[in-house]
């Protein structure tokens, strides 16, 4: 477990910036969060501890993300649907 002088987002191992939190769990303080995480890029993956605002920012940003690919499967299914009609 490792605790934030490193941005939460960089993957410590190959600084990608694509890696995602995996699960959320109460820190037993109840102050902080324990965040699971991993990266695609290298299947790096460890546990980091961070405040629970950080962790909900991170939490909403990654939400929005996969609303948005989720938006641009539908559009791309759609337009296969639409060639082949
Ligand atoms: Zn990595």
């Amino acid at each position: 477990m490792t605790n934030g002088t490193r941005p939460l987002t960089t993957c410590p191992a190959c600084a990608s910036r694509l890696i995602y939190p995996v699960s959320f769990a109460s820190h037993p303080d109840r102050e902080r969060v324990v965040i699971e995480r991993c990266c695609p890029e290298c299947d790096h993956s460890d546990c980091v501890v961070c405040d629970a605002v950080a962790a909900a920012v991170w939490g909403r940003r990654e939400r929005s993300i996969r609303r948005e690919l989720v938006r641009q499967v539908i559009a791309l299914e759609l337009d296969e649907i639409l060639a082949s009609v």
